[in-house]
């Protein structure tokens, strides 16, 4: 039996694929083109589960949602949940790295400038089953943005044991180390025994 994604982002589905082989997964965009669910919890793993859950009942297959963001410690955890959307709907991720330095001005010391990505995987049964994985990464917020590679606060994202920022890392060494990654190991054993139909 195939697991859905519920993503619409071709990056994503090739990232779970590696990460969940020899799983067979499916891309939403297959099954339920149409289907847009809001995110309108509070934290990463009610987002997740909204999502699963809606692509599951809609699909009649087990789904597999993510949420996920970065969480700057001198914000008091922002931007979170908010990250997609941080400063409005009118900036791209460009503008969302600069309000985060402006943001940032008034701490400049490194100490005081700890973050973490934060990702939350849910999968759903449409029986109601379900199993769920966390993954973190922790850097700091970098002086300035460094590095063409990744996406969203990738550039602004320092990683102290390698001393560069997301964006300057190989890939490969990214989806190692990354949130994504991370929840994404810790998700396959629980997947397997939550649905073992899926083996
Ligand atoms: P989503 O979980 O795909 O909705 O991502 C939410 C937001 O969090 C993105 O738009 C980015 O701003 C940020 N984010 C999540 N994961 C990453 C990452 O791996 N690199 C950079 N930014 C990320």
């Amino acid at each position: 039996m195939p697991l859905l994604v519920a993503t619409h982002n071709a990056g994503k589905l090739r990232e779970f694929r590696q990460l969940l082989a020899p799983l067979e997964l499916i891309s939403a965009l297959e099954r339920v083109p149409d289907l847009k669910v809001e995110e309108s919890g509070q934290t990463f793993a009610e987002n997740a589960l909204l999502k699963a859950r809606a692509f599951a009942e809609a699909s009649g297959l087990i789904a597999l949602a993510d949420d996920s963001g970065l969480e700057v410690d001198a914000l008091g955890g922002a931007p979170g949940v908010l990250s997609a959307r941080y400063g409005g709907p009118d900036l791209d991720d460009e503008g969302r790295c600069r309000l985060l330095l402006h943001n940032l001005q008034p701490f400049p010391e490194p100490a005081r400038r700890t973050a973490r990505f934060h990702c939350c995987l849910v999968a759903w049964a449409p029986d109601g089953r379900h199993c769920q994985a966390d993954g973190v990464c922790e850097g700091l917020i970098a002086p300035a943005p460094a590095g063409e590679d990744g996406f969203g606060s990738d550039p602004l994202f320092f990683v102290p044991e390698h001393r560069q920022t997301m964006a300057q890392l190989p890939p490969s060494l990214k989806n190692q180390l990354s949130h994504r990654g991370r929840a994404l190991r810790a998700l396959h054993p629980l997947l397997l025994q939550t649905f073992p139909e899926l083996r």
